[in-house]
């Protein structure tokens, strides 16, 4: 079969972020409407990983991987000035809401290892290269997204 999808953003080359999420489905769509209408970012590079970005602590290939990437592809090629770090609430790389006592222990841990991430990868990446850093979590109305400075 075809199928045919408008496409308007074949003719750029750059793009001002690039994000690394969980691949968990259940977050997809609203990951996406937070980068694109609570952080203001409708053209982004797309890394997705079971644990967003955790397998970093490990210091393994995954690093490695991950870091050249960023420098070649994303900062080489499309010229990114951000990367932010996402992560999620109930994330199966931790073993899911259920491994943690309660909610502020689940939040205390998610932040602790966002710093940690970025406390690694700020070493290897372009200084002018900016890290951020978010986190979902569920509240009555759907998720809410903490941006951490
Ligand atoms: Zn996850």
């Amino acid at each position: 079969m075809k199928f045919t999808v408008p496409n308007d953003n074949l003719d750029k080359h750059e793009c001002p972020l690039a994000v690394i999420k969980c691949v968990d489905f259940r977050f997809r769509t609203s990951d996406q409407e937070f980068i694109e209408k609570g952080l203001g970012f409708a053209d982004f590079d797309l890394y997705s990983w079971p644990g967003a970005a955790k397998a970093v602590l490990r210091q393994n290939g995954f690093k490695t991987e991950f870091v050249e990437h960023i420098v070649s592809v994303s900062r080489g090629l499309h010229k990114i000035k951000k990367l932010l770090l996402l992560w999620h609430w109930d994330c199966g790389g931790y073993g899911g809401s259920k491994s943690f006592t309660d909610t502020s222990a689940e939040e205390k841990k998610y932040c602790q290892d966002l710093q940690a991430v970025k406390d690694i990868l700020a070493k290897e990446l372009p200084d002018d290269l900016e890290i951020i850093m978010a986190y979902s979590k569920p509240v009555p109305q759907g998720l809410e997204y903490q941006t951490i400075e």
